[in-house]
């Protein structure tokens, strides 16, 4: 069972959250204090940090910025408001995995902490669990960027997201409705192209042999 650490000071959301998960077989320790979760972060034994901005004590960024600072490789999904998504990510300078617009749906957190969770169970023994690699292809989570073989590209927010699920599932088919759902979740227009667009863009920056289309059914990472 997955051991969540929820740091949130908005008791309306805290307990949204804890009931959610814990309906879901997850196990959480919740704290409204920032130097609490950082403590518990650097120390205690956790999968998965939920970090808000706002908090008790030290903010968010300084939490993060602390913890990886300690050296802490604890994946962390960042809340923070729709309309400050840009100056968060700028904020966080990399040292976050994931972030999520509030309000969010329970259904949403749940697949973005599943696909963390998967991610850091699927890397290889001695390796770095902020590397995601299959392949020639490698993703670093942390410095958000990706490699095919020497070359490095730097990957929008987007870019990274989908190129990061189509890692984590390779050799699978993906529907684009289950692209949609996993890298825009409720932000998206069923009806957009938007899913054509950003793999354009990845065969673009990372060769056309990587991400195959599969007619009528979705795209597969090629292994
Ligand atoms: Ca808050």
């Amino acid at each position: 069972m997955a051991r969540i650490l929820l740091a949130e000071d908005e008791p309306r959301i805290s307990s949204f959250v804890t009931r959610g998960l814990e309906a879901h077989e997850f196990t959480v320790s919740a704290t409204a204090d920032g130097q609490e979760a950082l403590n518990w972060g650097l120390f205690g034994e956790f999968d998965l940090m939920v970090l808000d901005i706002g908090l008790v004590g030290i903010d968010g960024f300084e939490v993060l910025r602390r913890l990886r600072g300690g050296g802490s490789d604890l994946p962390v999904i960042v809340l923070t408001a729709r309309d400050s998504v840009a100056d968060t990510v700028a904020g966080l300078e990399g040292g976050a995995d994931d972030y999520m617009a509030k309000p969010f749906s329970l259904d949403e957190l749940l697949a973005r902490i599943r696909l963390r969770l998967r991610q850091r169970a699927t890397v290889p023994e001695g390796g770095s669990a902020t590397v995601l690699v299959v392949g020639d292809v490698s993703l670093d989570i942390r410095a958000r960027t990706a490699n095919r073989g020497e070359v490095t590209v730097e990957l929008s927010s987007r870019e990274f997201s989908l190129l990061e699920m189509l890692l984590s599932h390779a050799g699978q088919v993906l529907s684009r409705e289950q692209i949609l759902s996993g890298v825009w979740g409720y932000d998206y227009d069923p009806g957009s192209n938007v899913v054509e667009v950003y793999v354009r863009n990845l065969r673009r920056k990372l060769g056309d042999d990587l991400i195959e289309t599969v007619r009528g059914m979705g795209y597969r990472l090629r292994v």
